[in-house]
């Protein structure tokens, strides 16, 4: 329904769940007992929620009742087959095994795949991704466009990938050294921002010259599909299901969390098309989840995940869904509120190093601005710069990543535009008194992921 001016949801709500509005002084409290780190929040202390689209969307009523055909025997449960019947049919893929999320997928690909000493091209990292490439004994190495790195460049595919780099790194290596290349569709770290189908299809071309295999990490595949819908040449009446599965078709094999674009709160999968490939994954998930008909999920967990996989390729459900993402982003660029652009597919990044040019990078801008905003508004939001980097695994520093970011990421199907207005009212009122924004120094890291756990104070 593209020739529609306006998007609406396409739903109405059946149920709803009371929010809980908080003072200054409540938050203030829950802030300081989180060590400033939103992740150690209580949600019961959060008004609106953006900390993540993570397994945070709304299931709509058929997959709920989905959930009430759970076949729950322990081995051959129906809604394995029907999730594969699913999996087959929209994405393409030949063999699949459900894992409990996303990094359970990852873990097993990394394991099978990759050797000590490898090396691992990919469009810019993402955290549970090159962490499990990385206990596999590889490397990660970033190939995405330079564009990417540029919170202000206006290019259209800010998620391609530069296969200049590509072939450097093939040259530099040997092609027997690397296992695959890791591409994400709508590359999360960047913004949201998609790959281009050309640029897909270069790499394809690239990497069956030097026999390459692509594994496609798909947790937004839908939301890349309609960036191309609208922005790629001759794409414009092609429906978001034959884009995915076109997009799908130029890899080998997936690694998905479904907590994203496929709309349930618990469960993701290992799709591949080589079956040797497949029957080691198969046998791997039983050391770490369970027998490959579940891997980790419930019956009732994979029928959840086969209906919103279906719902999830449909034209309308995502135009709303990126429609919603584009009104509160646009409403930021209207304050002049400096915004990673193009908008992304699920959530607007916010440019802390322009936002608090005072602060430098390892006092923590984007920490100290999710705190800032949880303060005034009750709103939830979280840190993807310096802290979500990490360090070296070989000299132990810093990473110092260009893009220091706040993402406010919008839950699938959830809130309402009237939502959207207040988050950006409170966003803009943080903009007016940016000037008193203290930075944060750290006082206890975690060894991984310190992103999740790690506490601060006020410096
Ligand atoms: C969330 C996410 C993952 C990891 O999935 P989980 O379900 O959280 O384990 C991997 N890649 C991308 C791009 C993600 O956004």
């Amino acid at each position: 329904m593209k020739d529609k001016k306006s998007w609406a949801e396409p739903y109405k709500i059946k149920m709803v769940e009371l929010l809980k509005m908080t003072t200054k002084e409540e938050r203030e409290k829950a802030l300081v007992e989180a060590g400033y780190n939103t992740f150690l929040l209580r949600s019961k202390d959060v008004y609106i929620d953006l900390l993540t689209d993570s397994g945070t969307s709304a299931m709509s009523d058929r997959q709920w009742a989905g959930m009430m055909l759970g076949d729950e025997a322990y081995a051959g449960s129906e809604n394995f087959y029907h999730l594969e019947e699913v999996i087959r049919k929209y994405y393409g893929y030949k063999y699949v095994v459900p894992t409990h999320q996303g990094r359970g997928a990852e873990n097993i690909i990394s394991k099978i795949m990759i050797k000590p000493g490898d090396v691992i091209p990919g469009n810019m990292y993402f955290t549970t991704t090159r962490l499990h490439q990385e206990l596999a004994g590889g490397t990660f190495e970033d190939i995405i466009i330079d564009e990417a790195h540029d919170s202000q460049s206006l290019h259209p595919f800010k998620g391609n990938i530069d296969l200049k780099k590509l072939e450097q790194i093939i040259k530099k290596y040997g092609a027997d050294k690397i296992p695959y290349v890791s591409m994400a569709t709508s590359v999360n770290m960047a913004g949201g921002q998609p790959i281009s189908m050309q640029n897909l299809r270069d790499l394809r071309k690239l990497t069956n010259k030097y026999k390459i295999k692509i594994i496609h990490d798909m947790t937004r595949v839908a939301e890349n599909a309609y960036f191309i819908q609208v922005r790629e040449k001759g794409y414009k009446n092609i429906p978001i299901k034959a884009i995915v599965k076109e997009i799908c078709s130029l890899t080998d094999g997936a690694t998905m969390s479904a907590k994203k674009d496929a709309l349930v709160n618990i469960g993701g999968f290992l799709a591949l098309n080589d079956k040797s490939l497949y029957e080691e994954a198969s046998n791997m998930v039983v050391i770490y989840a369970g027998l490959h008909t579940y891997g980790g999920l419930a019956g009732r967990d994979m029928e959840a995940m086969a209906i919103g996989i279906t719902e999830s390729v449909d034209d309308n459900h995502i135009r709303a869904r990126v429609g919603q993402v584009e009104y509160l982003g646009n409403k930021l660029v209207e304050a002049g509120i400096p915004i990673v652009l193009p908008i992304g597919g699920h959530g607007i990044f916010l440019d802390a190093k322009k936002f608090l040019p005072h602060l430098k990078q390892i006092q923590f801008p984007a920490q100290a601005l999710a705190a800032e905003i949880y303060l005034d508004s009750g709103v939830r939001t979280m840190e993807r710069g310096i802290v979500s980097a990490g360090r070296n695994k070989e000299t132990g520093e810093n990473y110092f990543p260009e893009l220091e970011l706040v993402r406010l990421t919008i839950p699938r199907r959830v809130y309402t535009q009237a939502h959207m207005d207040v988050i950006a009212e409170s966003v803009i009122s943080v903009y007016k008194n940016r000037k008193k924004i203290k930075g944060l120094e750290m006082t206890y890291e975690p060894k991984y992921l310190r992103f999740f756990q790690a506490k601060f104070n006020k410096s």
